[in-house]
């Protein structure tokens, strides 16, 4: 028996969050009910919502029996699933762009190829060149706001490119891409008076080309059908006749990838 023997006897509510596997769920405080309920929030997070004398050991069993329903219900609000990913800024490590990895680079040696192109404009901070992510080491201890804003600033540009096609498809003479934090979703959209625009989480510039092109299908549809009725997904398949397959690997790929969780030193494990 490992030191953690009891825990699974230790009460739910001692926990303020509950995770089991690729799943982390809130504990809502112990309320006078009789049975464990999860609740799928609109943005994708869990709660769990359980009477006082509930284990840690039933609340995970309940879990266990509950996961294809989760993950039914995660897929039906665009979630996304899967462990936190958690990063380090150090040498080496992997970061993905266009569905590649990089590995980092800290720039500190001025003499450097890179360090001196970098050098020509003090407010670039990565640099993808030559197969590598480069991170000015000055900036690694904030180096999460760094990579995020890179993906926003270069994989919007990419996305606002990559969308024109498929806007073409939907009868959309241009429609704008923002890139930002989306929290557990890949994207976001509404159709809007004026100008259309689809809102794209920067996290989803990690996925391979196909699966983003999926994922800018997904939204563009959403300017039509805001919700996920068959007339949505018909028009996801006339944009995007293959959609099932990328639907699918993007719910299985999509846990592989980093939200802009990091490590602290010496606690990469959690
Ligand atoms: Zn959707």
């Amino acid at each position: 028996m490992g030191p953690h023997a009891d825990a699974g006897a230790a009460p739910l509510h001692e926990l303020t969050a509950l995770v089991t596997g690729d799943l982390t769920l809130q504990v809502a405080p112990p309320s006078e009910r009789t049975t464990i309920e999860i609740v799928v929030e609109r943005d994708g997070s869990l709660n769990i919502k359980a009477p006082p004398t509930a284990t840690v050991t039933r609340a995970r069993e309940f879990v266990a029996a509950k996961r294809p329903w989760i993950y039914r219900k995660l897929a039906e609000k665009d979630a996304l699933t899967g462990p936190a990913v958690v990063k380090q800024f150090v040498e080496g490590e992997g970061f993905a762009y266009l569905g590649r990895s990089y590995r980092l680079t800290l720039v500190t040696d001025a003499s450097s190829a890179v360090a001196s192109a970098m050098a020509t404009d003090p407010r670039t901070t990565v640099r993808l060149d030559r197969g590598r992510f480069h991170l000015r080491a000055s900036e690694a201890a904030d180096g999460a706001t760094a990579m995020r804003r890179w993906y926003a600033d270069t994989g919007g540009q990419w996305l606002r490119r990559r969308i024109r096609p498929w806007a073409a498809r939907l009868g959309e003479q241009s429609v704008g891409v923002e890139v930002r934090d989306l929290g557990y979703r890949w994207g976001s959209a509404r159709p809007m008076d004026g100008p259309q625009s689809v809102n794209i989480h920067w996290a989803t510039l990690q996925l391979p080309p196909s699966l983003i092109d999926y994922v800018l299908v997904h939204e563009l549809a959403h300017l039509r059908e805001t919700n996920h009725t068959p007339e949505f997904w018909s028009i996801v398949a006339r944009l995007m006749p293959a959609y099932e397959i990328h639907k699918t690997t993007l719910a299985s790929i999509g846990k592989n990838v980093w939200l802009g969780s990091v490590a602290e030193h010496g606690s990469i494990l959690s």
